[in-house]
């Protein structure tokens, strides 16, 4: 996956999509698998923006289920059966816990309810197991650390979870070798019109300051929070809404299942979730009326984060100093005057109001193939195609699938792993993150085995990850590197000594002398010193 700007040409193409997250991956690579001439530009790294910020986990979403959002649930379960199959490397089967205590404002009756109409709406063949229902005493057996005095009984559910970046990652090294040209630190600068019709748009170069208009049939505005900046009349009644949701990376807890709580302070739910080894805490859920370049993490987010997490543990208690890394996104939702953040509906559209252009508004991780493949439809009526059937994307496994049976080819690359050196965990994680390209890491280990070596003590990445990435994954700054090729800065609070044996070591792949390496490692300081 090599970067090159001049890939671009001022000849006229079908669909030119803006923003390289998850809705612009799935969108490029569903155009062209369809044959459609397709370019895919991010102003930033692929999945910079929400798509790397997610709770990462391909769910139906049990809380919207409250909201009777019925065909929500439905669809999004009905995506994360498909996602599972495609794409089992990238998938996972995730166990979720939910304690219900006193005083709740869900009781087990309820949750029992909202269960099995989950599980129901699920239909057969799903990834995981259906719910359970745990006695108080199985639930505080199962959970010790969970505070007893209050639990009413708990149950167990499935869902999925992934790695978000990766994901992005994937499809659009995918949407490439399906013939469409890719290249990130491209900025959609201004639209081209004729008339009242899009025709394009300008982009600039984020690397050289290039500019180059891009004529298209269709153009596409998958910018997410970004999206009406880049309209005509910016000032305009707001089409959307964003709305803010951190995330901390904490200690592993002494299971392998997540959970899901009920917050007593504000009635509202929250995940904590294992993820690479640490657990993933989150979310909040508010407002947000700011600069989406500008997005932070603040003490009271994860004040209102380590609160909700003390208030359910009985042995274990986090604070501030626990943190291991901290991020926050932003949803871009459609406005509804009035509705409170966690009414807004999280429901998809999509803007087809004005001539030549398409603008998909909401939605989610786990719905976005099915919504692309409607954009992609909807832009093969404007070229004048006939959309295809069965889609591609439906279809097609995984670009980085592997060609065998899942199970089987994940026991042969585990049983190599461990042979070249990497302990049973890295290799599961490793498995995850790489699909069949693993092979590649293997091939470096075999070279130089000492890449077998974690990058970092307690992380499960090898160093021949570095190697790897820095060569074919289209990084350009440490912060691709370091933050969604693999996901170090947050999992662990590097300080400038670790940053510069990193940038160090991936220097000479990528050409940086002395001063990039320090620009590099100052970017990130900066950048990640955020928490205001
Ligand atoms: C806290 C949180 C938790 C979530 N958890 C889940 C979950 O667990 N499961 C789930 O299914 N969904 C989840 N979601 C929802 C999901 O993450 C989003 O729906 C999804 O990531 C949105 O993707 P997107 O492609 O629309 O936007 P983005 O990922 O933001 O992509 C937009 C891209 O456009 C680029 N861009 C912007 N302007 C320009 C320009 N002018 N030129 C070129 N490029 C541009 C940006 O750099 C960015 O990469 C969560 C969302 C949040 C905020």
């Amino acid at each position: 996956m090599e970067r090159n700007f001049k890939q671009l040409s001022g000849e006229s193409i079908d669909v030119l999509v803006i923003g390289g997250g998850i809705y612009g991956a799935w969108t490029a690579y569903d155009a062209a698998l369809r044959g459609l001439n397709t370019v895919l530009v991010d102003k930033g790294d692929w999945g910079s923006g929400t798509s790397m910020a997610s709770s990462k986990l391909i769910h139906g979403g049990l809380r919207y289920l409250e909201q009777m959002k019925f065909g929500l649930v439905k669809k999004a379960l009905a995506e994360r059966k498909l996602l599972a199959e495609l794409g089992p490397h990238r998938v996972l089967p995730l166990q979720l816990a939910v304690p219900l205590f006193r005083g709740s404002r869900v009781g087990p009756r309820q949750m029992k309810l909202g269960l099995i109409l989950y599980d129901w709406l699920a239909g057969h063949g799903q990834p995981v197991d259906s719910h359970r229902f745990l006695g108080r005493s199985r639930f505080t057996g199962a959970y010790p650390f969970i505070n007893n005095t209050n639990i009413r009984a708990g149950f167990t559910y499935g869902d999925c979870q992934t790695d978000d970046a990766r994901l992005v990652l994937e499809l659009v090294s995918g949407a490439r070798k399906a013939g469409a040209v890719a290249v990130n630190y491209a900025s959609a600068e201004s639209l081209l019109y004729e008339g009242d019709t899009v025709t394009g748009a300008v982009i600039k170069d984020g690397v050289d300051g290039a500019s180059i208009n891009i004529q298209a049939k269709v153009t596409i505005n998958c910018a997410g929070p970004w999206n009406e900046s880049l309209l005509k009349d910016p000032d305009g009644p707001p089409l959307t809404r964003l709305n803010k949701g951190v995330h901390l990376l904490m200690p592993p807890l002494p299971t392998s299942h997540a959970f899901l709580i009920i917050n007593e302070s504000d009635n509202r739910i929250f995940f904590m979730i294992p993820w690479y080894g640490k657990t993933l805490l989150g979310t909040t859920d508010t407002d947000y009326p700011g600069d989406p370049d500008k997005v932070s993490v603040t003490r009271e987010d994860i004040d209102y984060l380590l609160a909700g997490a003390n208030r359910v543990f009985d042995s274990i208690t986090w604070d501030r100093s626990d943190v291991c890394g901290a991020f926050a996104g932003l949803r871009s939702l459609r406005n509804i005057e009035g509705a409170s953040p966690s009414e807004v509906t999280r429901e998809w559209s999509l803007n087809d109001s004005q001539p030549g252009l398409l603008m998909p508004i909401g939605g989610k991780l786990t719905s976005a193939r099915a919504d692309s493949q409607l954009i992609v439809d909807r832009a093969c009526e404007l070229l004048g195609a006939i959309p295809n059937e069965p889609h591609p994307t439906q279809v097609t496994p995984f670009p980085w699938s592997p060609d065998i049976e899942y199970e089987l080819w994940k026991s042969q690359m585990l049983e190599e792993a461990v042979d070249l050196g990497l302990p049973a965990e890295m290799a599961i994680w490793t498995i995850f993150r790489y699909g069949q390209k693993i092979h590649k890491i293997f091939n470096l280990i075999r070279t130089s085995p000492e890449l077998s070596r974690p990058i970092l003590k307690g992380l499960p990445f090898c160093q021949a990850e570095l190697v790897y990435c820095a060569t074919h994954e289209m990084v350009v700054h440490l912060r691709d590197l370091v933050r969604r090729r693999i996901p170090l800065i947050i999992l662990q609070q590097l300080g400038r000594e670790s940053l510069k044996a990193i940038a160090d070591k991936v220097a000479p792949i990528l050409g940086w002398n002395e001063k990039d390496i320090e620009a590099e490692v100052e970017d990130i300081i900066t950048h990640y010193a955020h928490i205001s």
